[in-house]
């Protein structure tokens, strides 16, 4: 939650304004430079949809990283090391204390570690504008609130000039269409405390809708570990597959049923990564990850 209002925060503080209007420029001059880039491609290239400049999937590294919260704070991560290609999705495993969402306030740059680097789409995050990384970042957070207000007010706060159709195709590809067409006033209905209240489901959806709305480069997803019913956990697993194949997807995961479904795993022990391998690969080579797996994850966090 603090992360969250650190969010409204930066999305409402007068410099965020005076940031996104230079970022603009930057984008301009970055889609100038990308027209370019585009012209120089022989014609092959070229067909099939090409994307807007600066919404291409990202990657992310993790190169030795040693961090602690304070000088006389125990260390959290110790030499971390891992790549997140860009596209796909990546997952984030392991018992609770390892470090998992410290390398998500890491890369959101809520706190600069001691020692490595980190980088996204290539380049050290110490050397992104601040503005810029966090909107190229999405975050959704364990347990995302839900801000009392209309449903598209909660879809849009952070991205208000999205156009309907936009908003129409995220609905669907985050499995919301059914809530809405549900609602008594579709999207402009209110929910939250003094409005319908939404399952635990229908939430973590919501907040990566309002996520994706924003175009990320990299969708950094913290799995919500309240238990889900069979359909609420098969939806979850079909949009984040679904996300997975317009940008990058981190997810920190609780659940086996996540995890089956990745690209790759990353399994972190005590600030340290123990292992990264397919779901398959981790069930031979890695005693905790096939422990984890026993369990079925959902483990208290
Ligand atoms: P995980 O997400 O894998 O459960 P965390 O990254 O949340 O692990 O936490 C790793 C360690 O860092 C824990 O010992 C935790 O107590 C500590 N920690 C996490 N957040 C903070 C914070 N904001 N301030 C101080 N210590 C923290
Ligand atoms: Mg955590």
């Amino acid at each position: 939650l603090i992360a969250f209002l650190l969010y409204l925060f930066f999305l409402v503080a007068p410099v965020g304004q005076l940031v996104s209007g230079f970022t603009q420029v930057q984008g301009g001059l970055a889609a100038v430079k990308r027209i370019r880039e585009i012209e120089d491609l022989p014609a092959e290239e070229t067909a099939g949809p090409v994307p807007a400049p600066g919404t291409a999937p990202a990657g992310v590294t993790f190169e030795s990283v040693g961090f602690r919260y304070g000088d006389d704070r125990p260390m959290v991560h110790h030499d971390v090391s891992f790549a997140v290609p860009a596209g796909g999705m990546t997952a984030l495993v392991g018992p609770s204390g390892a470090g998992k969402s410290t390398v998500f306030a890491l890369l959101e740059r809520f706190y600069e570690q001691q020692s490595g680097t980190i980088t996204f789409d290539g380049r050290d995050i110490r050397h992104w504008p601040l503005a810029e990384l966090r909107a190229a970042v999405g975050y959704v957070e364990q347990d995302a609130p839900v801000l009392d207000g209309s449903l598209r007010e909660n879809l849009l706060f952070a991205a208000p000039d999205v156009p309907e159709e936009e908003v129409r195709r995220v609905l669907a590809l985050t499995r919301l269409e059914d809530l809405v067409a549900r609602l008594p006033e579709g999207l402009d209905t209110k929910v939250g405390h003094r409005g319908v209240l939404l399952s635990g489901g229908e939430r973590q959806r919501v907040a990566i809708a309002r996520a994706l709305l924003r175009r990320p480069r990299l969708l950094l997803l913290d799995e919500a570990t309240s238990q889900l019913d069979a359909v609420n956990e098969l939806r979850l697993r079909e949009v984040i597959a679904e996300v997975a194949r317009e940008t990058t997807v981190l997810v920190i995961a609780h659940r086996l049923s996540t995890v089956t479904g990745a690209d790759r795993i990353v399994v972190m022990e005590a600030g340290r990564v123990r292992a990264v391998g397919t779901h398959d690969e981790l069930l031979d080579g890695d005693d905790l990850y096939r422990e984890l797996a026993a369990t079925q994850f959902l483990l208290p966090t």
